[in-house]
C-alpha cells in the first residue's frame, strides 16, 4: 500500500523529546502535506464505513486532529475525550497511570445511548494505557466499543495487550 509508506516518511522521529531517551512520533510534519494527512483519513475511513459505527471519540489532544473528519466522512458523531476540569457537564472520569504518576481522562455522561457502536481514536499508542482508559469511559456510559484505531503503534511496549480484547487498528509502527 503505497499511501502507508508516504504516511510512514511523514512523520517525524524527535530524539530526547520531551525527555531524555525518548524517541518522540511527531505527527504534525504528515498534516503539513495534504495529500498524506487526506490518505490517512481515507485509510480510516475506508475501513469503518458500512460498519454502523454511530461514535467517535478522539483522546485529547492529537485525536482530535484525526477523529472529527473521521466521524464526519462515516456519519458519526464526535465525542471529545478531554483532561480533567474542561468539560462543562456532568462527566465520568477515569484515571490511569503514567510512567511518573497518572493522569485522567473525562468524558460527557449523556454523549452516548446505550448499545451505541463506537470508535476511539488517537495519534499513537505506547503502553495502552490512554486508549484502556477512553474504552472504560465509552462502556461506563453504555456505549459498545467496537475498536482502537491509531496512526501509529510502538510495538515493543505492547499496548495492545492492556485493550481488554479489543482490536487495535494502525497504519503504521514506529521507527
Ligand atoms: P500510552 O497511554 O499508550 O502510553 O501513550 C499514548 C498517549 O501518549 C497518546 O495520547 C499519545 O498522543 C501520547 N504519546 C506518547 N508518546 C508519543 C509520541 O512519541 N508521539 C506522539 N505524537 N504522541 C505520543
Amino acid at each position: 500500500e503505497p499511501r502507508i509508506e508516504g504516511i510512514a516518511s511523514s512523520i517525524r522521529v524527535v530524539p530526547h523529546f520531551p525527555k531524555p531517551g525518548i524517541m518522540f512520533q511527531d505527527i504534525t510534519t504528515l498534516l503539513l502535506n495534504p495529500k498524506v494527512f487526506k490518505n490517512t483519513i481515507d485509510l480510516f475511513v475506508e475501513r469503518y464505513s458500512g460498519m454502523d459505527i454511530s461514535v467517535v471519540a478522539g483522546v485529547e489532544a492529537r485525536g482530535f486532529i484525526f477523529g472529527p473528519s473521521i466521524a464526519l466522512a462515516i456519519g458519526a458523531k464526535f465525542i471529545p475525550l478531554r483532561k480533567p476540569r474542561k468539560l462543562p457537564g456532568e462527566v465520568i472520569s477515569e484515571r490511569y497511570e503514567l510512567e511518573y504518576g497518572s493522569d485522567c481522562l473525562e468524558m460527557h455522561v449523556d454523549a452516548v445511548l446505550p448499545g451505541e457502536r463506537s470508535l476511539v481514536v488517537d495519534d499513537l499508542i505506547a503502553t495502552g494505557g490512554t486508549l484502556c482508559a477512553a474504552i472504560n469511559l465509552l462502556e461506563r456510559a453504555g456505549a459498545e466499543v467496537v475498536e482502537c484505531a491509531c496512526v501509529i503503534e510502538i510495538p515493543e511496549l505492547k499496548g495492545r495487550e492492556r485493550l481488554t480484547g479489543k482490536p487495535l487498528f494502525v497504519l503504521v509502527e514506529s521507527h
